[in-house]
């Protein structure tokens, strides 16, 4: 126990509330909170999604690829720019903390792709149901990321790094309006193109069952 630094590491509630009054005239506060449980749970959260994000850099291009529609094709394009934006917005996180930027596989976001390459293998090609099963697996993408960078924005202020805080919520945001595009193009062309595929291709269903 660092009972020595008593006065920066009290129980963690006094500390996050001190960290808030003192963090923005000493910038150097959260060097002393650096071995906290909460921090390194934050930097293990952090190498997570770094390798969430990298593994979607390549997962992206075969989503893209598979695509049917140019709307979404075009959609995934342009994520994948954003997603290649946000490994580098994590490089810069980890950097303010000090850190080596540094990857821990996130069974999660494989577990994700993974399912978006099924969809991709179960539906035909050339189909908008395809397009709505790539949609659907990009939305739990998008959610997972929401749920993490919303948990690591939250954590960075209570921890008083507001910087990085700031460098995470804009990351956020732009997950958000990836998801929102996502339901927008869902909405208003492909799911219906889907419908009516489902009408003509309903008598191969009915010989499967
Ligand atoms: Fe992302
Ligand atoms: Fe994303």
């Amino acid at each position: 126990m660092p009972s020595t630094k008593s006065s920066t590491k009290t129980a963690s509630t006094s500390k996050a509330s001190s960290a808030k009054t003192t963090r923005s005239s000493n910038g150097t506060s959260s060097k002393a909170n650096s071995n906290s449980q909460l921090e390194k749970f934050f930097e293990d959260s952090l190498k997570d999604i770094y390798w969430a994000e990298k593994h979607l850099t390549k997962a992206l291009p075969k989503m893209q690829k598979a695509a049917t529609s140019e709307e979404l094709q075009q959609a995934i394009a342009n994520h994948l720019e954003q997603t290649k934006e946000h490994v580098n917005r994590l490089e810069q996180v980890f950097e303010q903390l000090n850190k080596k930027a540094q990857a821990k596989k996130c069974e999660a976001m494989e577990g994700l792709t993974k399912e978006a390459d099924s969809v991709m293998e179960e539906t035909e090609e050339g189909t908008a149901t395809r397009d709505v099963g790539i949609i659907a697996a990009s939305q739990k993408v998008e959610h997972y990321e929401i749920a993490t960078y919303g948990t690591l924005v939250q954590l960075a202020k209570t921890m008083g790094e507001d910087e990085i805080a700031e460098i995470l919520a804009q990351t956020l945001e732009e997950e958000k309006e990836t998801d929102e595009m996502l339901t927008e193009i869902a909405e208003n062309n492909i799911n219906w193109e889907a419908q009516e595929e489902g009408e003509e291709g309903s008598e191969e269903e009915e010989e499967e069952k």
